[in-house]
């Protein structure tokens, strides 16, 4: 297949200043980082350019500072990607400016360099001309490595791009041949599972989606929206009874292009929404009025199952139901299990992604188990919904 974008394979990158944007928004907690995923994501694009002899210049943020804020500083995080990459990360105390062209200017072949949270200007986010040129001035090329930040134009997320000669690093290029996999040019039939709380945070994906895949499994709270739209008496469950309209154009518009919708056929209902309450599992006619659904029931996780079975591509984003409390994981996890199982036996490539869902299919202990998991939350959800990332975009230029 041709890509559609240059990636490292299309550069030499030796000498050259290399000012690669990386994710290295981990969690932390009194100053230590608590999860170094992000951290390993990106490990093998930067060892790549540093044993290529490029001097690797890492741009990131780091949550939402307003303005310089020492407690959102990228220092302690670089110390941790040293030991993660198991090489010498040096720091820089700003993203431009004499600070960072005295540090970029000490750099020897291969040497790795981390600048100051690029937020602490707020030029950053606001894609500023000025901004990009004293960024601009320290590279020679500019590497995009950070897929979760793609759906942002942001000075290191797009405006570089268009400075600088562009390039996905690896992670951002295995990111975009998986999706690419999973929705652009998949093996068909494609199925998708759309799950989580609201119908209204996934209006724009769920119609999307019907228009692209062979058959939509909703579930999660938001199924409860279509249940009530179609004159099923939910009880006390979670819903947006005012998007019923919607959820019935979502339905019309599946039936037009041929998507066949999967919604739950029983559920698993409790009085309160709380870990262990009792629960029972009911047929759609005798949803209790003075209950909740929390979890599909197990006539849908069998419908689910089968459907998964008929499908070559698995595309999965939110939860069946409410995961964080046992036994209401039920549904999201014995599907998660079975589709790693598919995809184990060879038969499924299962792409997932979106914050709750890494969280659910990790509950599952499937997380390592599907073709593909997504650490981004808002880029993955833009790129469900069919927009295109200006992050990514800009590396198809010329
Ligand atoms: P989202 O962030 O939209 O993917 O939604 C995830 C949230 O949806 C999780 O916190 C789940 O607990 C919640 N959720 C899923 N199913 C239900 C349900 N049937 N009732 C209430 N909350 C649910």
């Amino acid at each position: 297949m041709t890509k559609s974008f240059r990636t490292l394979d299309d550069v030499d990158v030796k000498g050259k200043r290399v000012l690669l944007r990386v994710d290295l928004n981990v969690p932390m907690e009194n100053g230590r980082v608590t999860d170094a995923t992000r951290l390993e994501r990106v490990a093998p694009t930067i060892k790549e350019i540093s044993d290529k002899g490029g001097k690797v210049i890492l741009l990131a943020h780091f949550g939402r500072p307003k303005g310089r804020d020492p407690k959102e500083s990228l220092k302690p995080v670089a110390e941790e990607l040293a030991k993660v990459i198991k090489r010498p990360v040096a720091f820089a105390d700003d993203c431009i400016g004499d600070v960072a062209a005295k540090a970029v200017g000490a750099m020897k072949d291969g040497d790795i360099l981390c600048l100051e949270n690029t937020r602490f200007h707020k030029e950053e986010e606001k894609n500023d001309a000025g901004f990009v040129a004293e960024l601009a001035k320290l590279g020679d090329i500019w590497v995009n490595d950070a897929f979760s930040a793609a759906h942002r134009a942001h000075a290191t997320t797009e405006g570089l791009g268009h400075k600088l000669p562009a390039y996905a690093g690896r992670t951002m290029q295995a990111e975009l041949d998986a999706l690419g996999k999973a929705l652009d040019a998949p093996t068909k039939p494609v199925i998708a599972i759309v799950g989580g709380a609201k119908v209204s945070t996934k209006i724009d994906l769920l119609e999307n989606l019907v228009s692209k895949v062979d058959a939509l499994v909703i579930g999660g709270g938001m199924a409860n929206t279509f249940l009530h739209a179609q004159g099923i008496a939910i009880g006390k469950s979670l819903a947006e009874k005012d998007l019923a309209a919607t959820a019935l154009r979502i339905l019309e518009k599946a039936n037009a292009a041929n998507c066949a919708i999967i919604l739950p056929v029983d559920a698993v209902v409790a009085n309160q929404f709380a870990a262990n309450a009792p629960s029972h599992a009911y047929g759609l006619d005798a949803i209790p009025a003075d209950g909740m659904i929390l979890d599909v029931g197990p006539q849908s996780i069998a419908r689910i199952h089968s459907a998964i079975d008929d499908a070559a591509t698995l595309v999965w984003n939110g939860p069946l139901g409410a995961f964080e409390l046992t036994p209401f994981d039920r549904g999201t996890v014995v599907s998660a299990k079975h589709a790693a199982e598919r995809t184990k036996a060879r038969k499924l490539t299962s792409v997932a992604g979106g914050g709750d869902t890494v969280a659910a299919l990790n509950q599952a202990g499937v997380g390592g188990e599907f073709t593909y998991v997504s650490t981004a939350g808002g880029a993955f959800l833009e790129w469900m919904e069919g927009k295109p990332l200006p992050g990514v975009e800009v590396l198809k230029r010329g």
